[in-house]
């Protein structure tokens, strides 16, 4: 499975690292998780090798009876940073990109009751389809995008990224000062709602912006 993306500014490859998430990120899909907003954004990883690209198929895992797609909104480093300050934070990003959070939510439920991390749910391989990344320099709001997603034609998700309860700064500001951010890392910024289940044989098309699109099977 690759493992990079296309960094047109550096016109190289550029591997991809970690992938931090939040979640409750958007007030209806908090609801509809019956989940409250916390003060500060929840957080969790997602390995490198659970990423696949476009035209790439998601595979269930035959230990999961119920899996779900969220559709993010994605934002790729292009500079190492540490405890970066608001005011900054921009200049510590390469570009932006449409990410699914691919969720074991079967496997979630169990975790949350009994106070587990989520590894097991989002970690595995293929759970981290992601489209083609546009440079910031070409994307003049990056809090005012449109992001849907299609199963099988129908639309399942659609919303703007104006529904994020943090701003991007925030979320740099907040995330590098916990952990070091790499050229290559993605912050998934957390899903709009109207989660809900994937099968095999389904069509997944996503879009952010109009400048990000991808497209998957489910296997
Ligand atoms: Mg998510």
């Amino acid at each position: 499975m690759p493992n990079y993306i296309f960094s047109e500014k550096s016109n190289k490859k550029l591997a991809i690292g970690k992938l931090v998430c939040l979640a409750r990120t958007y007030h209806k899909h908090a609801e509809e998780m019956n989940t409250k907003v916390t003060e500060k954004p929840l957080l969790f990883l997602k390995p490198a090798s659970s990423v696949i690209f476009n035209n790439d198929s998601v595979f269930i895992p035959n230990i999961s009876k119920s899996v779900h797609h969220e559709v993010e909104l994605c934002v790729v480093i292009g500079k190492k940073c540490s405890k970066v300050k608001r005011k900054d934070a921009f200049d510590y990003i390469l570009g932006y990109c449409l990410g699914l959070d691919i969720t074991a939510r079967d496997i979630q439920s169990i975790a949350k009751k009994n106070g587990w991390p989520w590894g097991i749910a989002k970690g595995f391989d293929t759970f981290a389809p992601i489209s083609n990344v546009v440079l910031k320099e070409n994307v003049s709001n990056p809090h005012n995008l449109d992001i849907w997603l299609k199963v099988n034609g129908e639309i399942r998700q659609s919303s703007n990224t104006k529904y994020m309860i943090y701003t991007i700064d925030e979320i740099i500001e907040f995330v590098s000062n916990i952990m070091t951010l790499e050229p290559g890392d993605m912050i998934m910024t957390g899903t709009p709602e109207g989660v809900a289940e994937i099968k095999k044989g389904d069509r997944l098309e996503a879009n952010l912006g109009n400048f990000c699109s991808l497209t998957v099977s489910v296997e």
